[in-house]
C-alpha cells in the first residue's frame, strides 16, 4: 500500500534532506584551518530542520567539541535554566532548540589563557554563509543571540550597561 504523505510531511522531509546537506558542507570545512586561523578545524553542528527555535552564540568550547553537543557548558546550564523560567520543559534546549553560532570551530584558549578566544573577524566572515544558509532554510520563529559577540554582529557595537539588563 502506498503511504500518501501529507504536505507538511513532505516539506518536513524535504527541509530535513537540505538541512543533512547543508551539515555535510559545514562538517568537511576546513577553511580556518587552511588559512591559519586554528590548528585542526572540528566544526560541530546541532539541530533538526523542524526546530522553531535557534540560538545562536560565539563559537562553541572544548567542552562542546569533546561532546558533540553546542552548549555542553556553563553557559548552555544557564541557558536551560533561563528557558525553564520562561516556561519550557527540561531538556528543551538540546532537544528542541536549533544550535548555532558565529563560527562552528573551537577557536582555542586567549592569549592570557584564562577563557576562550573570541573569534578574529576573519574567521566570522568566513563561517557567516552557514549561518545565513541556516537562518534560511530554518526560517525560526524566534532567534536568542546569546553573548555580546553574537548581539554585535546582528545590532552593531551595544553598551554593556544595555546588554546586562
Ligand atoms: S569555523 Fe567555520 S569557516 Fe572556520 S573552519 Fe570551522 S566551519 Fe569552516
Amino acid at each position: 500500500m502506498t503511504k500518501i504523505s501529507s504536505e507538511g510531511e513532505e516539506e518536513g522531509e524535504e527541509g530535513e534532506e537540505a538541512l543533512r546537506l547543508l551539515h555535510q558542507r559545514i562538517l568537511a570545512c576546513r577553511l580556518c584551518e587552511q588559512q591559519g586561523y586554528i590548528p585542526a578545524a572540528r566544526p560541530l553542528v546541532n539541530g533538526r530542520a523542524s526546530d522553531r527555535m535557534m540560538v545562536i552564540g560565539q563559537a562553541p568550547g572544548h567542552r562542546s567539541i569533546a561532546k558533540g553537543r553546542s552548549f555542553s557548558g556553563p553557559g548552555g546550564s544557564i541557558l536551560q535554566k533561563w528557558l525553564e523560567q520562561a516556561g519550557f520543559p527540561r531538556g528543551y534546549l538540546h532537544e528542541h532548540t536549533y544550535l548555532s553560532s558565529l563560527t562552528r570551530c573551537d577557536p582555542g584558549r586567549n592569549p592570557r589563557g584564562d577563557g576562550d578566544r573570541r573569534p578574529s573577524p576573519q574567521e566570522v566572515a568566513l563561517c557567516r554563509p552557514f549561518l545565513e544558509a541556516e537562518l534560511a532554510l530554518l526560517r525560526p520563529r524566534v532567534v536568542l543571540l546569546v553573548g555580546a559577540m553574537a548581539i554585535e554582529a546582528y545590532f552593531g557595537k551595544v553598551s554593556r550597561l544595555i546588554l546586562a539588563r
